[in-house]
């Protein structure tokens, strides 16, 4: 047996596929937390096996914006099969936004999809929320694949104004997926959540993985849902299930 057999044979551990670059200041946190979540897990030197696919924001964002969503999908599926043919055995998609194209990668890749709601759900129905805030793109706010996903889980989801939704949007491209934290636009955030809160929602779900960069729970009135910490947790029970 060769010893990179051998590496391979000592880890029970399973090993997934990550598509990021959306933006990669996102992927880091995935990188980060999963491998913090396996170190505590199992010791100080064990690691995460993890195979990341990190595709060029530039390109996607702009089909996004031009709503070529099939462009998109083309490169989120070659990114999959890549993942698949290195050995990943669950697809996780670092971006909220992009899980509106969830369907086309779970078509083109026959592996487990760790999809970033079902995490999100699961924690609101334990923390037994029957009223939710959800910030992120306006893709997400305004289109039905991630909220759906909530409702169907018995969850209200409110989003804020289409004016405010629209600052939210901007802040997320122009600044968090550029590495820009201002905190001028954290005050952007809060105010939408202490509207939220007025409304009605008893937390909120930070529905796009750049936003944790930006604002944390010691800024926000409400209890804060992040989905790239809780999409990252669930990445981590999937690496590590079958190990003591
Ligand atoms: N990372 C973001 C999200 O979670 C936005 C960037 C993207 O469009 O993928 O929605």
């Amino acid at each position: 047996m060769s010893s990179h057999q051998s590496i391979l044979t000592e880890t029970n551990m399973r090993t997934i596929g990550l598509i990021g670059g959306m933006s990669w200041e996102s992927s880091v946190e995935y990188y980060r937390i999963i491998n913090q979540g396996v170190r505590a897990r199992l010791g100080p030197l064990r690691s995460a096996p993890l195979l990341l696919y990190s595709v060029d924001f530039g390109p996607v964002e702009q089909a996004q914006h031009a709503g070529r969503w099939h462009d998109a999908s083309a490169i989120l599926c070659d990114a999959a099969r890549r993942l698949q043919a290195g050995g990943a055995e669950a697809i996780v998609l670092c971006t909220n936004t992009m899980h509106l194209l969830a369907g086309d990668i779970t078509a083109a890749v026959p592996l487990p999809f760790l999809h970033i709601a079902d995490p999100v759900a699961r924690t609101a129905r334990q923390q037994g929320l029957r009223t939710v805030g959800l910030l992120g793109t306006a893709f997400t706010m305004r289109q039905p694949f991630l909220r759906a996903l909530l409702e169907a889980q018995a969850l209200a989801v409110l989003v804020p104004p289409e004016e405010e939704q629209d600052a939210l949007h901007d802040i997320i491209y122009a600044e968090l997926c550029a590495g820009i934290v201002r905190a001028a636009s954290r005050d952007v955030y809060r105010r939408a959540i202490d509207a939220l809160a007025a409304r009605g929602a008893q937390a909120v779900i930070l529905g796009c993985t750049e936003i944790s960069l930006l604002l944390q729970q010691e800024h926000s009135a409400l209890p804060l849902l992040d989905s790239t910490l809780l999409h990252a947790q669930a990445a981590i029970d999937f690496i590590l299930d079958g190990e003591g």
